[in-house]
């Protein structure tokens, strides 16, 4: 392996201790802790992980967590009767809803149902547009944590190629317009580039790769750019271990930089749910 591993947790640890400071001054205007509201619906072992991840960093944070645990049946209507009920309670700044929803809920819907101004996630379509505009007022948490690995490598983004394969409304698609605001040259890659078999392609030229999908070992070691930064954000389970979708032992003989999974951009992704939620008290001061 001749890459230097971009590892999150060290990054993580660096972002509390700033959350850290603004957490106790948006507490004194306050008068009460910054809350976050976490709406898990159906039972999914590995998102009771991600909340148990949630209130443990909020904890360390003096964030107070409310953790809402709703039946996997529950009518749209009463969800969104209930996401009414949070987005009017003072108490609560900040709502988060777990993906993904039982299929007889509208993600988009409930995406514009929860509070502009406490979309921890920065998916509502007004918080989107802010983003698309180039003035985000909260930053969708996963996209934020890749931008946060790329700084760390102190490399200029201006002008670099840079490759996003996986073009989800929560990943990939919010992360282009990041890059872009740093003049990346971007190119997403999705579903058909892979059909047309032109991903290998793409990759020939990237100097920045970003990989979004969620299937193991999909980015061939081969195909990435000698000294190419790699971020591989899947998480796939292949006989109990995790793994990303980046061939990572070829890989990293390439490239400068790479991401291990677990503990690239995953330590990161609850930090910065953090950070939005304290920075969603914040705008309710206003
Ligand atoms: P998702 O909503 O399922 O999106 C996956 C995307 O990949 C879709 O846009 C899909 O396109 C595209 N795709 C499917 N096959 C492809 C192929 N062969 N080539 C290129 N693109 C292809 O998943 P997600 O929420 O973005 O998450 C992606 C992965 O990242 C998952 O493994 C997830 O667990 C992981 N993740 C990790 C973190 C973290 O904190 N570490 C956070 C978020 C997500 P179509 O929809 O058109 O099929």
């Amino acid at each position: 392996m001749s890459a230097r591993l971009l590892e999150g947790k060290p990054i993580a640890v660096k972002i509390k201790d700033e959350i850290r400071k603004e957490v106790s001054e948006v507490t004194s205007k306050l008068s009460k802790k910054p809350t976050i509201a976490g709406v898990q619906i159906g039972d999914n072992p590995a998102a009771d992980v991600y909340f148990k991840s949630q209130i443990k960093c909020a904890s360390e944070l003096d964030i107070e967590y409310q953790h809402h645990k709703l039946s996997a049946e529950i009518p749209q209507n009463e969800l969104f009767a209930f996401i009414d009920s949070l987005n009017n309670n003072t108490r609560v700044n900040a709502l988060f809803v777990q993906m993904p929803l039982p299929a007889h809920i509208d993600s988009r819907l409930l995406y514009r149902h929860i509070s502009p101004l406490k979309d921890a996630e920065g998916m509502h379509p007004e918080n989107l547009g802010k983003l698309f505009f180039g003035k985000a007022r909260v930053i969708p948490c996963t996209p934020r944590s890749i931008m946060e690995l790329l700084k760390a490598t102190g490399i200029n983004l201006y002008g670099k190629e840079a490759v996003i394969v996986g073009h989800s409304e929560i990943v990939g698609k919010p992360l282009s317009l990041l890059l872009l605001e740093q003049f990346a040259t971007t190119t997403v890659c999705h579903i058909a580039t892979g059909e047309r078999g032109l991903t290998a392609e793409h990759l020939k030229h990237a100097e920045v790769v970003v990989v979004a999908v969620g299937r193991a070992n999909l980015i061939k070691g081969e195909w990435i750019k000698e000294g190419a930064i790699v971020v591989d954000v899947g998480i796939n389970r292949v006989n109990d271990k995790l793994v990303g979708d980046v061939e990572f032992e070829e890989a990293a003989k390439r490239a400068a930089w790479i991401t291990p999974v677990p503990g690239g951009v995953g330590p990161l992704t609850v930090a910065m749910l953090m950070r939005n939620v304290v920075e969603a008290a914040k705008l309710q001061l206003c």
